[in-house]
C-alpha cells in the first residue's frame, strides 16, 4: 500500500508532533504523515523515571494530544511502522516501513530521537535486568519494581538516580554503581555530583563509585545479584541499565546525510543534503552556547526537542531563521529538583550559594570572567535570573554573587561593550 503525503515526519514524539504542529501553525496546509514504531500515540517521556514508583504508567495520560486534535489538524498519524528504507531526490523521495507500506513524500523531517545505550554484560539477558527509553520498558519496570525489595541501578545518570529516587520513597533497598569516580559527572562539575552522591546516601541509597561490573548474576532465569570485580555481590530482585543513549541515525546514514554524534544539522535545522530537516535528540547542531563543547552539541532535552523542531518546520515551508536556543533541562529527582540552564563544558570558576546540605543551592560556572551556566537545586529563582540573563547576552558577576543574601536577578548586568 502506497501513501502519497506532503512532509513526511519519520519518529513521533517530543520533536516529531512539535513539528507537524508548528507546521500548521505556520500556515501549510499540505498533508503531513507523522510515522512512529511505538504502538501508542506520541506521549510525554520525562514521567516515565519520575513516576513509576506510583506502579502504574498510564500512556493515555501522558499523550500529548488526542486523536481528535490529529484529525482536526488533517495530520496523519501512523503509529508501529518502523521505517527501514529510504530514497529520496530532489524532488521528494519514497520511505518504506518494515511491514512493506510505502510513503511518497515531498519533504522530509527525520525526528528519530535516541535509544538507550546497551551494556555488553554477562547476565543482561536475565529477566529483571531493564532499560528505560519507552512505555512499553516503563510499564515492564514498573511491574517488576512493584515486588522488588532490592533495586539496583548500574550508571549514576538523570534517569538512574530518578529511578532510584522513587525506588526509596517506596522502602526499596537501591544500589547506584556508577563507573565514574562521580555522578553525573558528563553534565556538572565535582560539587553537583558530590551534593548528588550526599543527597541519595542520606535519602538510605547506597551509592558505589567507581564501580567494576563482572557481571549479574541469577537464578533459575531471573536476575539475583550484581557482582563486581573485586568480588562485592549486590543482592538485585531489579536491575536498572541507565548508561545513557546513542542518537538514532540509521536512515540518515542510509540518505548518506553526514552523521557524527548525531544526524550534522546547520543552524537552520537542515542536513547535509540541504533539503532534509532533523531535530531533536538525533540532530547534532551549531549552538552560539556550546564553546565549550567546540561549538556543536547533541541535546537530550524536552524545551530543545520543542523548539528545535519549531526552527525545522519553518526551515521547511522556506522561513530561515537562526535556531539559538539557550540550552537548559530539569531533572526531578523524588524531592530534589534541578534546574540547569546553560552549558557548563569549559568552566573556569564557579560560586556556590546556598547550603548542599540543606538541598538548597545553586552552582554558578563561568568562564573568562562571564557567567556561562548554573546548576540549581530546589532553587527556580536562581535559576530564571540566570536563564533569562544568559538568554539576553546578560552577566551576573562572580564575587557579588557569591553573596547568598543578594537576588542573581538584582545583579544582572549588561554585557560590556568592546
Ligand atoms: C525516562 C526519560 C526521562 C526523561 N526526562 C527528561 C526530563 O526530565 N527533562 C528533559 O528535558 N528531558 C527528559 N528526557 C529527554 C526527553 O524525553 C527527550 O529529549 C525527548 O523525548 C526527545 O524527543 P525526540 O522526539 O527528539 O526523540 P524521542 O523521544 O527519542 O522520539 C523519537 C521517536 O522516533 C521513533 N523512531 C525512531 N526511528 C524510527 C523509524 N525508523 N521509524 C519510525 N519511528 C522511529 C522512536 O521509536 C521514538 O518514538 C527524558 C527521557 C527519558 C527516556
Amino acid at each position: 500500500m502506497t501513501m502519497s503525503t506532503g512532509t513526511l515526519i519519520i519518529g513521533a514524539c517530543q520533536t516529531g508532533v512539535q513539528l507537524a504542529a508548528s507546521l500548521r501553525e505556520l500556515g501549510d496546509t499540505s498533508p503531513i504523515s507523522l510515522v512512529g514504531e511505538e504502538p501508542h500515540a506520541p506521549y510525554q517521556r520525562p514521567p516515565l523515571s519520575k513516576e513509576l514508583h506510583t506502579g502504574t504508567v498510564d500512556v493515555a495520560a501522558l499523550s500529548f494530544r488526542t486523536a481528535d486534535w490529529y484529525q482536526r489538524q488533517g495530520i496523519s498519524l501512523i503509529t508501529g511502522e518502523r521505517i527501514v528504507q529510504l530514497e529520496r531526490n530532489n524532488d521528494g523521495g519514497v520511505a518504506t516501513s518494515v511491514g512493506g507500506r510505502t510513503f511518497r513524500f515531498s519533504r522530509l523531517a527525520l525526528a528519530t530521537g535516541a535509544a538507550v545505550r546497551r551494556l555488553p554484560l554477562e547476565g543482561a539477558e536475565l529477566d529483571g535486568v531493564h532499560y528505560l527509553r519507552d512505555a512499553s520498558d516503563a510499564r515492564r519496570l514498573a511491574a517488576d519494581l512493584a515486588t522488588a525489595r532490592d533495586v539496583v541501578v548500574i550508571g549514576g545518570g538523570f534517569i538512574g538516580l530518578e529511578v532510584a529516587a522513587g525506588a526509596r520513597t517506596t522502602g526499596k533497598r537501591v544500589t547506584v554503581l556508577e563507573a565514574a569516580p562521580r555522578l553525573v559527572g558528563r553534565a556538572v562539575a565535582e560539587e553537583t555530583s558530590d551534593y548528588f552522591r550526599a543527597a541519595h546516601q542520606r535519602r538510605g541509597t547506597n551509592v558505589v563509585l567507581d564501580a567494576r561490573i563482572s557481571r549479574l548474576t541469577g537464578t533459575g532465569g531471573r536476575v539475583a545479584g550484581v557482582e563486581l570485580a573485586d568480588g562485592t555481590q549486590v543482592r538485585a530482585d531489579v536491575v536498572l541499565i541507565g548508561v545513557g543513549v546513542v542518537p538514532r541515525t540509521e536512515l540518515a546514514e542510509q540518505l548518506g546525510l553526514a552523521v557524527e554524534n548525531g544526524i550534522e544539522v546547520d543552524e537552520h535545522g537542515l542536513c547535509s543534503d540541504g533539503m532534509t530537516v532533523a531535530a531533536g535528540d538525533c540532530a547534532s547542531l551549531p549552538n552560539p552556547y556550546a564553546r565549550g563543547n567546540g561549538g556543536r552539541v547533541r541535546m537530550e532535552s524536552v524545551p530543545h526537542a520543542m523548539e528545535h523542531a519549531k526552527a525545522a518546520a519553518a526551515t521547511l515551508l522556506g522561513r530561515r531563521e537562526p535556531y539559538r536556543m539557550l540550552p537548559w533541562f530539569w531533572s526531578d529527582q523524588a524531592d530534589i529538583k534541578l534546574q540547569i540552564a546553560g552549558l557548563s563544558a569549559g568552566f573556569d570558576e564557579t560560586v556556590l550559594r546556598g547550603d548542599p546540605g540543606a538541598d538548597k543551592f545553586s552552582l554558578l560556572y563561568y568562564r573568562e570572567g562571564r557567567i556561562i551556566a548554573a546548576d540549581c537545586v530546589n532553587s527556580a529563582v536562581d535559576f530564571m535570573a540566570v536563564r533569562n540573563a544568559l538568554a539576553h547576552g546578560q552577566d551576573i558577576p562572580a564575587a557579588a554573587a557569591a553573596d547568598p543574601g543578594a537576588r542573581l536577578k538584582q545583579l544582572v548586568v549588561a554585557p560590556a561593550i568592546v
